[in-house]
């Protein structure tokens, strides 16, 4: 399987928050609730988290990328 690469659009994270509280093996925050991704580099097992991170997102503001 081809490795995924997460992002995040800053200009559209408003920091609900629910991308890192639904999998914070992926994502995190910084000082104001944003969503950061320390390693936009998903391995194999954390691919699920990386997905259940995007989709539950409001904004749409994650893209996960197929490389
Ligand atoms: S769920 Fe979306 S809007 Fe909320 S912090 Fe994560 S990326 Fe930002």
């Amino acid at each position: 399987m081809s490795p995924l690469r997460v992002r995040v659009d800053t200009d559209l994270c408003v920091g609900h928050g629910r991308c890192y509280t639904l999998a914070p093996e992926v994502y995190d925050a910084d000082e104001y609730g944003h969503c950061v991704i320390p390693e936009t580099r998903v391995p194999p097992e954390h691919e699920t988290q990386a997905r259940v991170g995007a989709e539950n997102c409001p904004e749409d503001a994650i893209t996960v990328v197929e490389e």
